[in-house]
């Protein structure tokens, strides 16, 4: 078992960043802290949304330490103003990072269609892939916003891991990933607690049954 943490942008929150989504900036200080774990501990750092931050601030904290990364991307804020451009996105790949989709515009899946969902991660899986030369099949859920009808769509899509907003500690390679999010007003301890606590029983059994319905038993073995 290990613990994937989930981070957003890091540093103070730019202008342009919503009131609400302000709280998942975290700071610069915070972020080395937290590679720090990663370095000595099982934990895997995922980053969503696309950040600039992902390059001014991630890649060369991660290179100083020499731990690999996840990084999930919305496709079309790519070489938008804030965010990573596609020789950002190829430096990251360069380095060993992890690439994945978060969707094209970062909407939430659970208030549209089938069809749409689909379309989003088709498009925006289709574009990452272009861009590193190599398939891209792995996504995180735009806002956590996850529930059994969008998890039926990315497992018909062929989609190989799913990660989530779901806390506890997960198996790397189990289709379903989930993450735990780290918030502007954490401490260091309150993040140790997060990879020490053992999961509850009905947590463990409820990746068990969401891999069971969706991904079917050989996927079980990796939940
Ligand atoms: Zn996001």
């Amino acid at each position: 078992m290990s613990v994937c943490l989930m981070l957003h942008g890091l540093g103070p929150p730019p202008a342009h960043i919503p009131e609400e989504e302000k709280p998942y900036w975290i700071s610069e200080a915070m972020f080395a802290e937290i590679v720090s774990l990663a370095r000595d501990t099982e934990v895997h750092i995922t980053i969503d949304d696309g950040n600039a931050t992902d390059i001014e601030i991630a890649l060369p904290a991660l290179l100083t330490a020499g731990i690999k990364a996840s990084f999930f991307i919305p496709s079309d804020r790519i070489g938008t103003p804030h965010y990573v451009s596609e020789d950002g996105i190829r430096m990251l790949r360069k380095a060993g990072m992890e690439i994945g989709s978060h969707g094209c515009a970062h909407v939430r899946w659970t208030e549209v269609p089938d069809e749409a969902i689909a379309a989003d991660v088709i498009r925006s899986t289709e574009r990452l892939s272009s861009i590193i030369g190599e398939p891209v099949r792995k996504v995180a859920i735009p806002f956590g916003a996850c529930d059994r009808r969008i998890l039926r769509v990315l497992h018909a899509l062929g989609i190989t891991q799913v990660y989530t907003s779901f806390s506890g500690h997960c198996m790397p390679n189990g289709w379903i990933v989930r993450r735990n999010c780290i918030k502007s007003g954490m401490t260091l301890a309150d993040i140790e607690t997060t990879i020490t606590k053992k999961d509850s029983l009905a947590c463990t059994a409820l990746t068990f049954l969401r891999t069971w319905r969706h991904a079917g038993r050989a996927a079980l073995w990796n939940a």
